[in-house]
């Protein structure tokens, strides 16, 4: 039992928006893999520590469009903004299944 189950109206929202993401996610993780090759963090073995500076570049990439918005004194870009929230999304997404695959990422010690 959830919260989503115990009042699906109100979580209708979330539900719906959870089943529409995951397809592109999966396209942004093949993008990224075919982008990086050898360097990709589809690729095995990648450390944890790797994965989660290549997460933390992503995360900084949000809050950059953020922060140049209010610099600039404009809008925030919302496809900009869109587009590398999917990269941080993906980018964790590929880690949760790394691990969920046996990798041995977890068990590494680290860079
Ligand atoms: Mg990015």
């Amino acid at each position: 039992m959830t919260l989503a189950d115990d009042d699906p109206k109100m979580y209708s929202w979330l539900l719906m928006s959870s089943t529409d993401v995951g397809e592109e996610l999966r396209s942004e993780r093949i993008r990224a893999h075919e982008k990086h090759r050898e360097h990709s963090m589809e690729s095995w073995p990648v450390l944890s520590a790797e994965r989660f500076l290549v997460l933390s570049e992503e995360v900084g990439e949000v809050a950059k469009e953020l922060n140049d918005a209010k610099v600039e004194g404009r809008p925030i870009d919302q496809a900009a903004l869109r587009k590398e929230l999917v990269q941080v999304a993906a980018m964790a997404a590929g880690w949760v299944a790394a691990l969920d695959g046996g990798s041995p990422i977890h068990t590494d010690g680290g860079l």
